[in-house]
């Protein structure tokens, strides 16, 4: 499978020649052609960041800790939000239920990406 690559600015995916091997820090060096971002592998997504989704689930504790789920609240919810990819691994509450048990900017999270990247 094929590796791909993503500006963290813009998103922008790198295709083949806008990216090369660097001899002597074995990384490969980006530059991105639409916001002129540069740097290297540690630094690019290897997903895209995708849209912001709302949790139409139930708040069942333990139903959502069965399904890898938990929830992350405010001020902790900050950390997540500036996490690279997390778009992709959580689900906004915004119901009245939720935003009245849980308060705005609570998040249904994936608990082993969360564990691992936030
Ligand atoms: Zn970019």
């Amino acid at each position: 499978m094929e590796a791909k690559y993503y500006c963290p600015e813009c998103g922008h995916e790198f295709v083949q020649g806008e990216y090369n091997y660097n001899y002597e820090t074995a990384n490969l060096d980006f530059e991105c052609p639409e916001c002129g971002w540069t740097g290297n592998d540690d630094d690019v997504y290897d997903e895209p960041e995708g849209e912001l989704e709302i949790w139409n689930g139930g708040y069942n504790q333990r139903q959502l800790k069965k399904d890898g789920l938990c929830i992350v609240t405010w001020p902790e919810s900050q950390y997540l939000t500036e996490t690279p990819g997390h778009r992709n691994h959580s689900w906004l509450i915004n119901d009245t239920r939720g935003l009245n048990r849980f308060g705005s900017s609570a998040y249904v999270v994936e608990i082993d990406w969360y564990n691992e990247n936030v």
